[in-house]
């Protein structure tokens, strides 16, 4: 019996003395004492067979959870099973669809990864009902029992006469089947007046996603509107308005690892009095886009964040939590196994104004990588080379994040190698965030629960 390549150790916490295990596969985590740590450490060693005896139930336990392996063999045999699970698993809770009303924006973006192949086109009312109907499908075909629709663009409230129609005829559509319907909208902002709000929770609104760059001129030099002028006033109103109504998520940018403006725009949503009232906060850096359309191998920005990467990226995330930890905001932990979506079978799926089918937004733009069209019953051939990439065999097999990463982002490795088989691997970025987001996990956990649910000592499950 050994510590399995996917498990994390953690020594010294919580407490001295104590490890903290986590598993990148299972995502088990257990807290273990040093004494249980020596036998996993000298397992078949003569002089731990008192200790095998006393732990036998926790070295149990820990094999269940896939902290333990009994051999290399066992392990690659779990993450071959993990691997083709993840690729081919549905899961049936919730079929997830983002659909892309129309290219055309009211802002004019400085990092739009859009901009370079933006077309002024709407979705229309026929290719909206085609892309009904496929989405009807494709529920049925696979027995999914929710459907959350994310409506994007361009800017989605430029084409309201299609989202309304989507909504109103989805709602109904699962209405009848007693399914729950739900949908979400990633706007700029600028057009959601609380009147809308008020509505579109008639049709299901459930959330709203709005990118806000910092306060005043940091947000302004980012997102002018297209003719010029500024957004950041119009877009606070709307957003203090309805976080009383509903969940508004924040999205920001940062680039070359400066998060002063988040600073200056945590500080001004509590002085405004709305902190605690928005939805989750999400920070991205800025990275590379594809180049315009029939010129994807043309990267833009290919000086930014994706190319100098992982120490930037370790200082502003590491700012980042300590600034939600000191606002008493709730952190997502970051670790879990979800690998590029790209390479899955089934996972969510982007329709463009045309009715293409993309697997990542990243992609919009450029016919040539969509892996399909809402008016044929099958997806593509470019469907077929994604999730047939398999880029984690030319990886060391018995990389701890394996299960979590599968090679890394498909994107990425374009924007670096001009193809999608190469490993994009942040490797070193894990191993410096890695400890410190489990400890965080571990206090959430540990703090929600209330309970013991770590090994203590021996023979405590
Ligand atoms: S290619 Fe990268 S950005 Fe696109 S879905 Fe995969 S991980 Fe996300
Ligand atoms: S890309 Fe790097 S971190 Fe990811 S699985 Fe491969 S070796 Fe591991």
């Amino acid at each position: 019996m050994r510590f399995s390549f996917h498990t994390i150790i953690i020594p010294d916490y919580p407490d001295p003395g104590e490890y903290l295990l986590y598993n990148t596969r299972s995502q088990a985590m257990v807290k273990i004492n040093h004494e249980l740590k020596d036998l996993i450490d000298h397992f078949d060693s003569a002089e731990y067979f008192r200790l095998r005896f006393q732990y036998a139930d926790d070295v149990i336990g820990l094999h269940k959870m896939g902290i333990l392996a009994h051999d290399e063999t066992e392990d690659f045999t779990r993450l071959k099973a993990h691997m083709g699970q993840i690729k081919y698993s549905v899961n049936t809770d919730c079929c997830f669809a983002t659909i892309l009303t129309t290219y055309a924006c009211n802002f004019k973006c400085v990092y739009c990864f859009e901009e370079s192949s933006r077309v002024n086109e709407k979705m229309s009312m026929e290719t909206a009902d085609h892309t009904m109907d496929w989405l009807k499908a494709k529920v049925l075909k696979l027995g999914y029992r929710r459907l959350y629709l994310n409506f994007y663009g361009g800017e989605p409230l430029l084409n309201k006469p299609v989202l309304e129609y989507i909504a109103a005829s989805m709602q109904e559509w699962c209405k009848n089947r007693s399914m729950e319907f739900k949908f979400m909208m990633q706007t700029n902002g600028y057009l959601m007046t609380p009147q809308l709000v008020d509505r579109y929770l008639e049709l299901g609104l459930d959330q709203v996603r709005i990118s806000v760059d910092g306060v005043g001129e940091d947000h302004d030099k980012h997102r002018p509107l297209r003719g010029g002028g500024s957004t950041f006033e119009v877009i606070m109103n709307n957003i203090t308005a309805s976080c009383v109504k509903l969940p508004v998520g924040i999205s920001v940018s940062f680039d070359k690892g400066d998060v002063r403006h988040i600073e200056k725009l945590f500080a001004y949503c509590k002085d405004k009095g709305i902190l605690h009232k928005l939805g989750r906060f999400i920070f991205s850096p800025i990275h590379a886009t594809l180049g315009a359309k029939g010129e994807t191998e043309k990267i833009q920005n290919s000086h930014c964040m994706c190319n100098y990467e992982d120490d930037a990226l370790v200082q502003a995330n590491r700012r980042i939590r300590e600034l939600m930890v000191h606002y008493g905001l709730e952190m997502k932990s970051g670790m879990s196994t979800s690998v590029c979506p790209v390479t899955r079978n089934e996972a969510g799926v982007t329709v463009d104004q045309q009715g293409r089918i993309f697997k990542c937004n990243s992609m919009l733009g450029h016919p040539e990588l969509s892996t399909g069209h809402v008016r044929d019953n099958d997806y593509n051939r470019q469907h077929q080379t994604f999730i047939h990439l398999d880029v984690y065999n030319q990886c060391p097999q018995d990389c701890t994040y394996m299960p979590m990463c599968s090679g890394g982002c498909r994107l990425s490795s374009f924007l670096k190698n001009r193809n999608f088989r190469t490993p994009t691997c942040h490797k070193p970025y894990l191993n410096k965030m890695a400890p410190e987001i489990i400890k965080q996990e571990y206090q959430s956990r540990f703090n929600k629960k209330g309970a013991r649910l770590f090994f203590e000592s021996g023979g405590d499950l």
